[in-house]
């Protein structure tokens, strides 16, 4: 077999057999194809599409190129949760023990931020001490123990798409719907869940720009998990504005704390109890309404905010040495009128740029920077009054670039849809 018969054979508009997907990634992943070779490939993908099978084969190739994750020792039904990424979005930090916390164990393995989206490990890593290495043995007995662990992924688990999204990220060939279909679902499957609720975002800050292609996707991956006979629900929800306020790491960790104890902003609420609820419901074989009111009820009554405490203390965080920047700068708004929109990728760029995100994986991460948004699509502002908080640990902050971020307008816009649809 031959790559450059391969790439040919893409670029012709060709079906790859399943024997020829498998050349092409496993002699990648032994540096046999070169990157350019591979890069052309994904790029022939990404512009000819892949048939259903050939995304089925390529989910199959992915997912057994490294380890499996048992996780049949931990007793219930295990739900996995992912989303496809967006600026602010912290549901993990508060889904992890809101859920856990009503008995169903959550086992999970989470990655860093890379470019403008943050990551669960970092957020997690902003508390300080705390531990998101850990091995098999001890994520297991942590799981039984108290219902929760969240760690980071092992260097082995579907190391083929790790090769591959790498090459993706810098050759333009990200936003391909079958190679994202292919990426998140091997992954899902090799983490070893019984059930999986995938939080697909759609908008400016996601992705995926436009719902039917996010419905495309959303479908591919309910029928990958029905072929592995993993129950997969995906939520198709809005990133145009970042979710919630707070935005960088440690600020993130402090609005899930003000959630999880009954406050928070009404849009991470709103979803979080929402992905919650189908959780719950996919856990406990429960109606979609018995499951969230046990949700709303676990938020206000605290055990979800206990069972977070406990989780931080087992992987030895202190949440009493959470610091944020020092220098904090309050953005006045130049206008008066109605938010119309917050662009939730030059918010996501700007914390980037200020320090809280990595350009390259081995760059270091400010985890105290960041913002918080005082004024929320909806919201009306008079000239002079507050819109955003900047977190830095210098004094210099580019007022102009954080008010682009904004548009204000005369008029009240309609209210804008968080939550769109959902396909199982
Ligand atoms: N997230 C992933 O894990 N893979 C993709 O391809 C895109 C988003």
């Amino acid at each position: 077999m031959n790559i450059i018969d391969i790439i040919n054979k893409k670029r012709e508009k060709q079906v790859l057999t399943k024997e020829e997907l498998a050349f092409a990634v496993n002699e990648f992943c032994n540096n046999e194809v070169k990157d350019y070779q591979m890069s052309s490939l994904l790029m022939a993908i990404c512009i000819n599409g892949l048939s259903k099978e050939e995304i089925f084969d390529l989910t199959d190739i992915m997912l057994n190129s490294g380890e499996r994750i048992d996780l049949s020792s931990i007793n219930g039904i295990k739900v996995d949760k992912h989303s496809t990424g967006g600026i602010g979005d912290k549901t993990t930090l508060i889904l992890a023990p809101l859920v856990a916390s009503l008995g169903i164990p959550v086992a999970k393995m989470s990655g860093r931020g890379l470019g403008y989206t943050g990551g669960t490990i970092d957020k997690l890593e902003s508390i300080p001490g705390f531990q998101v290495s850990k091995t098999k043995e001890e994520f297991i007995r942590q799981v039984n123990e108290i219902g929760v662990s969240v760690v980071g992924q092992t260097g082995n688990l579907v190391p083929a798409d790790k090769k591959i999204y790498a090459l993706r990220d810098v050759t333009g060939t990200v936003s391909s719907i079958p190679l994202i279909a292919s990426s998140i679902m091997s992954k899902k499957l090799a983490s070893g869940a019984d059930k999986i609720v995938i939080d697909v975002k759609v908008g400016k800050g996601a992705l995926l720009n436009n719902l039917s292609d996010a419905r495309e996707l959303a479908h591919l991956m309910v029928e990958i998990g029905s072929h592995y006979n993993k129950k997969t629900v995906c939520i198709l929800t809005a990133m145009d504005e970042p979710l919630g306020c707070n935005i960088g790491n440690a600020l993130e960790v402090q609005e899930c704390i003000e959630v999880l104890q009954g406050g928070g902003s009404k849009d991470l609420k709103d979803l979080v109890i929402t992905l919650a609820s189908y959780m719950v419901k996919l856990g406990k074989d429960i109606s979609l309404e018995d499951a969230k009111v046990m949700v709303i009820d676990a938020l206000s009554n605290k055990k979800a905010y206990n069972k977070f405490l406990e989780f931080v203390n087992a992987q030895n965080g202190d949440l009493t040495k959470l610091t944020t920047a020092p220098k904090v700068f309050s953005i006045k708004s130049t206008k008066t009128g109605f938010i119309d929109e917050i662009d939730a990728l030059k918010i996501g760029k700007l914390v980037h740029d200020i320090g809280g995100g990595r350009s390259k994986k081995e760059d270091e991460i400010n985890y105290g920077v960041g913002v918080v948004i005082t004024k929320k699509t909806g919201d009306f502002v008079t000239e002079g009054e507050e819109l955003i908080k900047v977190y830095l640990d210098t004094i210099d902050c580019k007022m102009q670039d954080v008010l682009d971020c904004f548009v204000i307008s005369d008029d009240a816009s309609k209210a804008k849809k968080l939550i769109y649809e959902v396909i199982e």
